[in-house]
């Protein structure tokens, strides 16, 4: 254990050397930082000793626990092997299994898997892929992107070009390459959203991507997606067959559909991808964030053979991907997937999961009787609630006000540790969250709102 004289040493460096991502430092440096310095299933211990339930699952990446003993015994193993050597004219044993394994347990059609480090770096491969492809099949005047608002595909310069966040991206607007982004109308209350309005909102989407089609014809490379939930654009819940119709509408107007899945896949929304749940196979599928199962940085893009072998020709003829990131394919990280995988598969987790998620889903309806509670949403186990000022009248809360921030902070000071999206709470726990551990979540998320929203009405 660390004694308290250090920890205060850790806060001063921290405060003196290091910038956190995402993070007004000016307000980061007028508070005292939690410090985390282990983890035990879904808690992380702080260097005092104080204990938080990991409601946001290590930026939605935990999947099994933190300090989980297969997933640390299969790290050890692959320690005492090698931690690192290169893909780039070499191949290794962690790699070539996991690939096999990705290719097995992902959408049918999907059969190459290239590796990177990251959910940006593993997006930028998928669009980098679809542009050159597209060059090979002899059709170069393809260069436009379909992607929509409020999208969010990471913060690298491809990346920010298909994202939507108007406060992340506005900035760099013109680092940006031109794409053609697909407004779509914001979802309102969910608990007014019956099958009619879904209806209606899933067609109009459709619609706008159908005519950004037909305005740009021959120049569109494709159309890419969160599939099922815009995750960091505020959890929003697409509605239902929307992916299995665009997915339909891409194919027959011969444009390529990118899914990215970086926060989706794993299991988060209750299947291994959300792709599953409306039987969708895509041309490039992105996956990243819980793939090392939270425990080191590894991203894969995997794609199908049309693609692959649009690839493959004399050396001279410059058909080779020129892409690779250094610790593409790292040992350590894809022994762990292997046995993040493989942890899945030996305790039935899908399976066992949807006990959690039907009780996630059912204790979630209570959020509704807190006056500032606007919307609830939940996919899998994912959940977005939104705090309004006045959800009767469809009044938000101000961004000066920071509502998300100090709900969090209350948290925080129950014993969980939160993150918001402006002002919708994220409730996104290690898949293996237990009954009662996910109670104690949902009951200090329950109290934080109660508490920091009350007398503060509209
Ligand atoms: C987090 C996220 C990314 C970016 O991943 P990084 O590892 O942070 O680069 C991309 N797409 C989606 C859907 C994400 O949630």
């Amino acid at each position: 254990m660390q004694n308290l004289r250090d920890s205060k040493t850790l806060i001063g460096w921290d405060k003196d050397y290091l910038w956190h991502p995402f993070t007004q430092m000016r307000d980061w440096l007028a508070e005292e930082p939690v410090i985390i310095q282990s983890g035990e299933g879904v808690y992380l211990i702080d260097v005092e000793g104080n204990r938080y339930i990991d409601g946001i699952a290590s930026m939605w990446t935990n999947v099994h626990g933190h300090n989980h003993p297969d997933l640390n015994a299969a790290l050890k193993t692959q320690l005492d092997q090698i931690a690192h050597s290169t893909l780039l004219g070499y191949s290794n044993i962690p790699a070539i299994k996991l690939a096999q394994k990705l290719v097995e347990i992902t959408p049918k059609g999907l059969n190459k898997v290239f590796y990177s480090d990251n959910g940006s770096t593993a997006v930028e491969v998928a669009l980098k892929m679809a542009f050159q492809y597209w060059q090979h099949k002899g059709e170069p005047q393809r260069k436009l992107f379909i992607h929509f608002d409020s999208a969010y595909h990471g913060d690298t310069v491809g990346a920010m070009s298909v994202g939507g966040i108007k406060s992340f991206h506005n900035t760099y607007n013109s680092l940006l390459f031109e794409c053609i982004r697909v407004s779509a109308p914001k979802t309102c209350r969910s608990a007014v959203v019956g099958k009619d309005s879904d209806m209606k909102m899933k067609t109009r989407w459709l619609n706008a991507v159908e005519q950004a089609i037909s305005e740009h014809t021959g120049e569109i490379v494709g159309i890419i997606l969160e599939p099922l939930i815009q995750g960091a654009g505020g959890m929003l819940m697409s509605p239902k067959g929307f992916l299995k119709e665009l997915a339909e509408l891409a194919k027959n107007q011969n444009i390529l559909l990118i899914v990215d899945e970086v926060m989706t896949g794993l299991g988060r929304t209750g299947k291994m991808w959300a792709c599953e749940h409306e039987d969708v196979t895509p041309d490039l599928l992105c996956t990243a964030k819980g793939l090392a199962a939270g425990y080191l940085p590894l991203a894969a893009t995997l794609t199908t053979d049309e693609i692959y072998n649009a690839f493959l020709g004399e050396y001279n003829e410059q058909k080779t991907f020129f892409h690779g990131h250094t610790f593409t394919g790292n040992p350590l990280a894809c022994a762990v997937a292997l046995e993040n995988i493989s942890i899945f598969e030996r305790e039935n987790l899908l399976h066992q999961l949807q006990t959690t998620i039907a009780h996630f889903k059912k204790r979630l309806q209570e959020f509704y009787t807190l006056p500032h509670v606007g919307d609830v949403r939940v996919c899998g186990m994912a959940a977005g609630i939104e705090l309004m000022k006045n959800p009767d009248t469809n009044v938000s809360y101000s961004f000066e006000e920071k509502t998300g921030i100090r709900v969090c902070k209350y948290a925080l000071s129950q014993g969980a540790i939160l993150r918001p999206l402006v002002n919708t709470i994220v409730l996104m726990p290690p898949l293996q969250i237990s009954i009662s551990e996910l109670d104690s979540l949902l009951d200090i998320t329950f109290r934080s709102i109660e508490t920091v929203t009350k007398n503060r009405a509209s």
